[in-house]
C-alpha cells in the first residue's frame, strides 16, 4: 500500500493472525500503541480477546515495546502489569520514541511491524522510519478531541477501505454489553485467541 495507507487494515488486533500475519510474514519484533489499540479510552481496560491475543503472541516469540504518545502514569502501570517495555510521550509520528523502542527489544527494520488505531501517528510514524504497518479499527469512539479530528482526516486516506478479520457490527463504533461480548466470542471462536493460559 501507499505512504499514508497501512500494509494491512484489521478490525482488532486479536483479527491478526499471530503465525500467518506476523510470523510467517518475518516480523518478530512488534512496536504497539496502546490507546483503544489494546485499551480502551472510555472504560480504560484490555479487552479479554485483545489480552489473550497478546498472551498468544508473546508465547509464539514475538517480542513487544509499548509505544505511546500518552505520558501519563497509567501507562506505565499498565506496562508494569504487562510486564513489557515502553516509550511513553512518544509524539509519534517523530521517528525518535519509535526507533528508541527498536532499541529497546534490539529489533531490526525488516522484522519489525508497528501495530496502532491511528493513520496520522502509528502508521506515518512506521512509514518515517521504514518498517510496516497494520492499522487497526478503533476499540471504542471514544477519544481525546484533537484525535477525533484527526480520525476525520484520515477518512480521506482510509474511508474506502474494508478492514479484515472478524467482522464485528460497529468495530470500534460503542459496542456495549452484549455486542461487545458477541463480537469477543465470535473472535474467539475463529481461534484467534484460543491461547486460554495467555498472560493476563
Ligand atoms: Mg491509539
Amino acid at each position: 500500500m501507499g505512504f499514508y495507507t497501512p500494509d494491512r487494515y484489521f478490525s482488532r488486533v486479536s483479527a491478526i493472525d499471530i503465525q500467518k500475519d506476523i510470523l510467517d510474514a518475518g516480523f518478530s519484533h512488534v512496536l504497539l500503541d496502546i490507546d483503544n489499540t489494546i485499551f480502551t479510552r472510555d472504560t480504560h481496560e484490555i479487552p479479554r480477546d485483545v489480552g489473550l491475543w497478546l498472551g498468544a503472541a508473546r508465547d509464539a516469540g514475538v517480542v513487544f515495546c509499548l509505544v505511546s504518545n500518552n505520558w501519563h502514569q497509567g501507562v506505565h502501570d499498565l506496562a508494569k502489569r504487562l510486564d513489557l517495555p515502553i516509550v511513553s510521550h512518544a509524539v509519534k509520528p517523530l521517528p525518535p520514541a519509535l526507533l528508541r523502542g527498536m532499541r529497546k527489544i534490539g529489533a531490526k527494520r525488516a522484522s519489525t511491524l508497528m501495530i496502532g488505531d491511528q493513520l496520522i501517528t502509528d502508521v506515518l510514524g512506521a512509514r518515517f522510519i521504514g518498517i510496516k504497518a497494520y492499522l487497526v479499527c478503533p476499540l471504542v469512539k471514544h477519544d481525546l478531541k484533537h484525535t477525533l479530528l484527526l480520525r476525520n482526516l484520515e477518512q480521506v486516506f482510509i474511508g474506502h477501505l474494508q478492514p479484515e478479520g472478524v467482522s464485528c457490527e460497529g468495530a470500534g463504533f460503542e459496542m456495549r454489553g452484549k455486542d461487545k461480548m458477541r463480537c469477543e466470542e465470535r473472535a474467539c471462536e475463529t481461534g484467534r485467541c484460543e491461547a486460554e493460559g495467555g498472560r493476563l
